[in-house]
């Protein structure tokens, strides 16, 4: 049995930009479990934005001080257990931490049905912070209509691209912005969109109006920050906002951007709505099945970038603030008994 773990801890609180520099790896043996505990051989590490809002003082999510174990949600298989709930060799998922094998209350922990879709896919297509989060923003929140026009951005990202994808389904004309000419394309290509913006390289106002003549009816928002203020000015009258995320300024601290033209949103009879997809627990049995159908059948696609070693971890979240990622973004923890 396991009982050497290995996990990534905080050694500095980062100012700004998240790098390797704020990581150290450290290896502990681990003692028997209590009674309540579950004990899993992590596969997968979800890398979310989230866990960069951990990495300060009063964050929403539970902040981590110098020398804590970094939190991230995951998956694997439970190895030994104190809870009749689960048994040695179930496939489960749940609050892991950035660690090769995590003990967590049997609470906190989800059994995986292995045989819907791998183990990969519950943390990605659906998981609670990609496809349960899309789902959610796109069918609570934004509600597209048919021959509506649907923007969002991050938009080959995880939570984007599962966004644009569903709102497509339901009848939008679906507008991705993301960065780099190779990411506008994965959007048209791949994944279906109706057409994408390179907020890099194009003048993403220019683009957008010549795309959405008529405005934008929703606009499914990752990055908040200066791109927001460009959607703002072109959503047509009664738009939705959906405030998913503002990963531009995760990374600032103190002077977070909001909004400059919120204005509209009076002028053009808009709503502007924030969400995290905790509080909309009704929603996750009709999003896992819709979704886990959907994937089945290829009517979505999820790409998924896998990033092998826990020692990489600190690299994946950098990745990600740095965006170079095409889907979700993984740790895989390989176990001795695999290639
Ligand atoms: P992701 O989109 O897979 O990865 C993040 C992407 O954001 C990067 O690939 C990058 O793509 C873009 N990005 C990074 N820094 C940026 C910047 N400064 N300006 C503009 N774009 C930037 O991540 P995800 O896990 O799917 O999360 C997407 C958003 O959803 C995040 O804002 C996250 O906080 C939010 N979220 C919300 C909830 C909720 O409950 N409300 C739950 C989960 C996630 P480009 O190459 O296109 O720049």
């Amino acid at each position: 049995m396991t009982t050497v773990n290995q996990k990534i801890v905080l050694a500095e609180m980062p100012q700004g930009a998240v790098g390797p520099e704020h990581f150290s790896l450290e290896v502990e043996d681990l003692g028997p479990l209590e009674e309540g505990q579950v004990r899993i051989a992590v596969d997968y590490i979800s890398i979310d934005a989230f866990i960069r809002t951990t990495l300060r003082d009063g964050s929403f999510h539970q902040s981590v001080g110098v020398g804590g174990t970094i939190g991230a949600l995951g998956a694997g298989h439970v190895i030994d257990t104190g809870s009749e709930q689960f048994h040695v060799g179930d496939a489960v998922k749940g609050p892991v931490g950035a660690q090769t094998v995590a003990t967590v209350p049997a609470q906190y922990l989800e059994t995986v049905d292995e045989s819907l879709a791998p183990l990969s896919a519950h943390l990605g297509a659906l998981g609670l912070t990609t496809g349960l989060t899309a789902w959610v923003g796109v069918r609570d929140i934004g509600r597209p209509q048919p021959g509506e026009t649907f923007v969002v951005s991050a938009a080959a990202g995880a939570v984007g691209s599962i966004a644009g994808q569903i709102a497509r389904m339901d009848g939008a004309r679906v507008i991705g912005i993301a960065g780099g000419p190779a990411k506008a394309a994965h959007l048209v290509d791949e994944l279906g969109f109706d057409a994408a913006i390179d907020y890099k390289n194009d003048d993403v106002a220019a683009r957008l109006r010549e795309l959405a003549p008529d405005g934008v009816n929703v606009y499914f928002d990752n990055v908040g920050g200066e791109l927001l203020d460009v959607v703002l000015d072109q959503m047509a009258e009664r738009g939705r906002i959906v405030i998913c995320g503002a990963i531009s300024q995760y990374e600032r601290t103190g002077d977070v951007r909001g909004p400059s033209l919120y204005l509209r949103l009076a002028e053009r009879q808009c709503r502007m709505e924030g969400f995290a997809v905790f509080h909309f627990p009704e929603s996750y049995a009709p999003a896992t099945a819709e979704l886990a159908g959907w994937l089945a059948d290829g009517s979505i696609v999820m790409t998924e970038q896998v990033v092998t070693g826990i020692e990489r971890f600190p690299e994946a979240l950098e990745t990600m603030f740095t965006g170079g990622n095409v889907g979700k973004l993984l740790v895989h923890i390989e176990r001795q008994d695999e290639g």
